[in-house]
């Protein structure tokens, strides 16, 4: 059989796997012109304090509104921009955006406690030659100091990437921290953790889903906020969408919390006014 057998042909043609490559070839095609086009936005989910639901730092989310699909999801299209290199630009995009938008954050934010920022960075930008570089020199363009700065990394691109490791391990001497993103999901072998540049382990959020009140519900998570204060690690907990979540993760000793019980991820005008508030309040 073949394509022109038409109709006959239902083993071999299988039109939804064509229209899927079709679309992203499409997708792909418009994600280079983007950028320049002014389509893609970042917004701001904030992380709290567990212990008082201070907001101390914001994950910078990229969107991509199309102009005939509609608001797209960076799972829609980070992939695509990952095999088609553009998440270079884009990834140091976000980077300038999100450093910009925390000097504004932090002159809403008192200086005792001072906000930071999480930007993610995709394995393909791990690998660029000059990661280290462009970082720095944002940094310095925008004047911030590299401490209030978070970079997320996955496990994946942990695992059995030396370039990637050295780059991370440079970008930490200068200051910068570093977060393992939905961190137990991977298949990073604990004994290599000792010896990673990392600095902070972002809770996957199905094992925060798992929190039900029972010591089975919390194992994954407890044991992981164990082996983090073991290793003198931070903790944040992602995905917290009921207050029992935040109270367990509260009593199991986790720092940081972020998900839709304390806010989604918002325009920077919204956070901005939810940090005068969270300041000014009683
Ligand atoms: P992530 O880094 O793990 O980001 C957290 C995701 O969880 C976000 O999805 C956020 O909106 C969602 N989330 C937060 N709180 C909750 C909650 O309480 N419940 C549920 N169900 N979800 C919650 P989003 O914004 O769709 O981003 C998806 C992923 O896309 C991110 O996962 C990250 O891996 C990637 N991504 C987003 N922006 C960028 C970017 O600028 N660069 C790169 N390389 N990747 C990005
Ligand atoms: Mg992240
Ligand atoms: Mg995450
Ligand atoms: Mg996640």
């Amino acid at each position: 059989h073949s394509k022109r057998a038409g109709t006959h042909a239902y083993t071999v043609y299988d039109p939804t796997m064509v229209d899927r490559r079709g679309e992203d070839a499409a997708l792909s095609g418009s994600l280079d012109g983007a950028l320049d086009r002014g389509e893609l936005h970042v917004l701001y989910q904030p992380l709290v304090d567990l212990s008082d639901e201070y907001p101390t730092a914001a994950e910078a989310l990229i969107r991509w509104q199309h102009p005939t699909k509609g608001l797209l999801s960076p799972t829609q299209f980070i992939p695509i921009a990952e095999r088609s290199g553009a998440i270079t630009r884009i990834g140091l995009w976000v980077l300038e955006q999100a450093l910009q938008q925390l000097q504004i954050f932090q002159s809403h934010a008192p200086a005792s406690r001072p906000m930071h920022v999480s930007v993610n960075l995709s394995p393909r930008q791990l690998q660029e030659p000059t990661i280290v570089h462009d970082v720095l020199a944002i940094l310095e363009r925008t004047g911030t100091d590299p401490r209030h700065l978070v970079l997320e990394v996955t496990e994946s691109a942990l695992v059995d990437e030396t370039s990637g490791i050295a780059a991370l391990r440079a970008l930490r001497e200068h200051g910068i921290r570093i977060a393992i993103d939905d961190f137990g999901t991977g298949y990073s072998s604990l004994q290599y953790l000792t010896r990673l540049p990392v600095d902070i382990l972002k809770i996957d959020r199905s094992f925060v889903a798992e929190l039900n009140g029972t010591p089975e519900g919390a194992s994954v998570t407890e044991a992981i906020i164990r082996l983090a204060q073991v290793l003198h690690l931070s903790t944040v907990a992602e995905g917290i969408e009921t207050p029992q979540q935040a109270t367990e993760l509260k009593q199991l000793g986790c720092d940081t919390g972020q998900g839709y019980l304390f806010a989604k991820p918002l325009a920077a005008t919204e956070l901005t006014k939810m940090l005068t508030k969270a300041h000014t309040r009683p």
